[in-house]
Parts: C-alpha cells; sequence; structure tokens
C-alpha cells in the first residue's frame, strides 16, 4: 500500500425528509446564499421544502447555474457574494452546481485572478467561504469531496481543480429528490460513478485487497441497481443504494493508498468542452477503449475485475480480458449511455482538435504510469470512433 493522508470533514445527512435539517445545520446568524441550476428543484418541490426550513433566515438566491458550469456565470455570483457580504454558501442540485459552488467559495475572497485558481488546478486556494449542499443527483461524488470543474466558455477550456479548503461542510442526501430525474441523467450517473470507481480501482495492483473489495463492492452493487433505477424509477432501497454508491465511489476512501488514474476524465473533459457532450457520455465513449489500448500494463487488475465483478473465469487471458471490457461497455450501453464517438455525430476530424486541446491543457502525460502520451490518446479516440 502507497503513503496517504485521508481526511474528509464533510457531515452527510441521508434519508427521506432530512432537507428540514437545514434549520439545524445552517450557522444561524450566516448571509446565506442560495444556488440552484435551471429550475428543476422549482418544478420538484425540492425549492420550497429548503426555504421552508430556512425560513425566518436572510438569504439570497442565485440560479441559472448551467451543467458544465461556466468560469464566466460563476462569477456573476462571486460579485453577487462580494456585494452582499455573503458568508455561507447552499449549493441544492447537482455535481454542477456543487463544483460551481466551490469555485465561488474559493475565489470570493481570493486574492488574484480567479481564473489561475483553475489554471493552477486549486493549489493556490488558501481559504474559501463555507458551504453545505442539498444533492439531487447521484453521479459525481461532489457533495462529499474537494475537487470540482469548470469551463471557461470562452477558451473551450474545461478544467479540474481542488484544494483541502473545498470540502462541503455537510451535504443532505435525500433520495426520494431522485425520483424526478430524467432517464438520461440517472444513466449519467451511474456511468460516472461507475468510472470514477475504475479510475482508482484499475491501476496496478497495490497490495491494497480491502481498497479493492470496496471499489468491487460499489462496482457490482451499480451493476445491480443501475438498471432496476431505470425499469423501477420510484424505487426508494434502488434510489438510496445508488446515491450512496456515487458518493463512495469519490470521496477519497477507495483511493486512499492506491495508485490512480484519470485519464478517460481529462480526455472526456476535452470532448465535452469541444463538443458540449454529457460527462458521462464522454466516460462511456473513453474509458472501453482506453483499457484496450492500455491492456498490458493493466492486465493483472483486468483479469481481476473480470474474475471478481464480471465472473469471468474460464478461457485464456486476453480473451477474459476482452469479455470483460465488453461487458463493461454493453452495461454502459444498457444504462442509456452510448459509446462510440459517432453515436455522438462525431467524425475522425474531432480527434486532431481534441488532442490539440490536451497539448494546451498539459495532458500529455497521463495516466497512474504518466504514460499516456498524445499518441497513446490518439489511439484510444481512433478505437473510440
Ligand atoms: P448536472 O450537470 O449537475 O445536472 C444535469 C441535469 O440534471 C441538469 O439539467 C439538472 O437540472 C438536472 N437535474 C438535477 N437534479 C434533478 C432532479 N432531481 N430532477 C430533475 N432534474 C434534475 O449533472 P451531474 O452529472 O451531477 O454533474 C456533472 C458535472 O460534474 C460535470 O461538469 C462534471 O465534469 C462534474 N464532475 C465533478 C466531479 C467532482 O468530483 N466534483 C466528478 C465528476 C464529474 P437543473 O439545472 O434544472 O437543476
Ligand atoms: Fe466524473
Amino acid at each position: 500500500m502507497q503513503n496517504f493522508d485521508f481526511y474528509n470533514p464533510t457531515h452527510i445527512i441521508f434519508g427521506k425528509g432530512r432537507i428540514a435539517d437545514l434549520a439545524k445545520v445552517v450557522p444561524a446568524d450566516a448571509r446565506v446564499l442560495l444556488l440552484f441550476g435551471g429550475g428543476s428543484i422549482k418544478k420538484n418541490g425540492v425549492l420550497d421544502e429548503v426555504h421552508a426550513a430556512l425560513a425566518g433566515r436572510t438569504f439570497h438566491e442565485f440560479s441559472g447555474i448551467e451543467p458544465n458550469p461556466s468560469y464566466e456565470n460563476l462569477m456573476q455570483a462571486v460579485e453577487l457574494v462580494r456585494k452582499e457580504k455573503i458568508d455561507f454558501l447552499l449549493a441544492v442540485g447537482g455535481g454542477s452546481v456543487i463544483d460551481g459552488t466551490k469555485f465561488i467559495a474559493a475565489a470570493a475572497n481570493f486574492e488574484g485572478d480567479p481564473w489561475s485558481i483553475l489554471e493552477k488546478r486549486g493549489s493556490n486556494v488558501t481559504s474559501a467561504l463555507p458551504f453545505g449542499s442539498v444533492l439531487t443527483l447521484p453521479a459525481t461524488g461532489s457533495e462529499m469531496n474537494n475537487g470540482g470543474v469548470v469551463t471557461r466558455k470562452s477558451l473551450k477550456a474545461k478544467m479540474a481543480f481542488s484544494s483541502k479548503h473545498c470540502f462541503p461542510l455537510f451535504s443532505i442526501l435525500d433520495p426520494t429528490k431522485t425520483f424526478t430525474l430524467p432517464t438520461r441523467q440517472i444513466g449519467n450517473g451511474v456511468v460516472d460513478a461507475f468510472a470514477h470507481v475504475m479510475e482508482q480501482y484499475m491501476t496496478y495492483p497495490a497490495d491494497a485487497p480491502v481498497q479493492d473489495r470496496f471499489a468491487e463492492g460499489i462496482l457490482q452493487t451499480l451493476i445491480e441497481e443501475g438498471p432496476k433505477a431505470l425499469a423501477t424509477p420510484d424505487n426508494y432501497e434502488v434510489r438510496a443504494n445508488i446515491m450512496w454508491c456515487a458518493t463512495l465511489a469519490l470521496n477519497g476512501l477507495i483511493g486512499a493508498g492506491v495508485p490512480q488514474d484519470w485519464a478517460t476524465h481529462m480526455v472526456g473533459h476535452e470532448l465535452t468542452a469541444q463538443y458540449d457532450l454529457d460527462h458521462a457520455q464522454t466516460l462511456a465513449i473513453i474509458l472501453p477503449s482506453m483499457l484496450r489500448v492500455r491492456k498490458e500494463s493493466k492486465r493483472a487488475k483486468l483479469l481481476q475485475y473480470a474474475a471478481r465483478v464480471w465472473n469471468l473465469t474460464s478461457g485464456d487471458e486476453d480473451t477474459r480480458i476482452e469479455a470483460a471490457i465488453q461487458k463493461t461497455q454493453t452495461f454502459f450501453e444498457q444504462m442509456g449511455v452510448k459509446t462510440r464517438l459517432g453515436d455522438y455525430g462525431l467524425k475522425a476530424d474531432s480527434i486532431d482538435t481534441i488532442l490539440t486541446q490536451l497539448g494546451a491543457h498539459k495532458m500529455t502525460t497521463l495516466g497512474e504510469r504518466r504514460d499516456v502520451t498524445l499518441e497513446v490518446s490518439r489511439k484510444v479516440l481512433e478505437l473510440s470512433l
């Protein structure tokens, strides 16, 4: 096992009816800014519940945080925070709203150009406003981690950042609030959580059996529960299990002490920035090809994955590995997320564009062995056509 720090201060408040707990966990004397997206929380009653819990408090609202939140829009919120002397942020929504809130929290009192927070991947963040979240879409794990992803639209740059100052103080997870999700977002969420586990598990063996078994448990649960979430959209237990899987997939636990990959995410971010694909769509396209192209360096773990997650134990090694990757791809398709660039209308001419952007963002030595060069990324993209 590798050396590690594990630090996660986020208080998780899980279950039916828990939005009412905001009354207890939002500091009583705070000047609060409520942040949300395009209006789903108005339609499904979540906003009403939040208002009821905050009755009698001073709060402002900032709506319109987009999927794949933009730097340009978030800077408007930063202005509002400064003008109204806001000292507590409350994100209500999916990963985009929570990620956007993290950036606003870090940028509000930042001295210097806030864009540098993204250029420096968060390493220059020295403080952030305190914030909490009400999660409505299980997918990103943003509700219990310290990372965020923000897009500067004018540059077509989608950049990840993280900072120890950017953990939510609390996150409220009420699985009933996911009943109104469109099937596309359920599929996206399951695929994103699955990919998060794979980025931390599908590396090279690190003598970390408990991390491996946690990872395999989350993968198997997503494989079992994902299709049920599509088939029975108001099944509480199914949604509860998926919600907790997505949180555990990226809250630091399974990634402690093991090598981490993240090449699939980094290539995927460029696809979203250029062509506006959903985050999970990019992962469903890239992950299977990434595993095929890097089969040799991941061989031992791919065989373990085939045996333990997909119960594939007969046939020679290469046959088992290919069958496991094919099953992964079929699972994404079963969740309604297409797995080829061509399914989204993208052709071979998109590949050079993506490679240029990867180069511009210094994404030229990715992966747990830093061996995913632009040439390797080219092969992955070609195999994804
Ligand atoms: P999202 O972009 O937050 O939301 C997608 C859509 O779902 C929005 O249109 C939203 O509508 C809608 N929605 C959310 N909750 C709903 C509900 N309960 N009922 C009906 N509609 C609902 O999706 P996401 O997948 O959670 O977040 C994606 C972003 O997170 C990407 O930018 C990705 O790169 C990033 N990400 C972050 C991390 C991390 O660790 N921080 C990890 C992976 C990915 P409204 O706008 O109306 O709310
Ligand atoms: Fe992700």
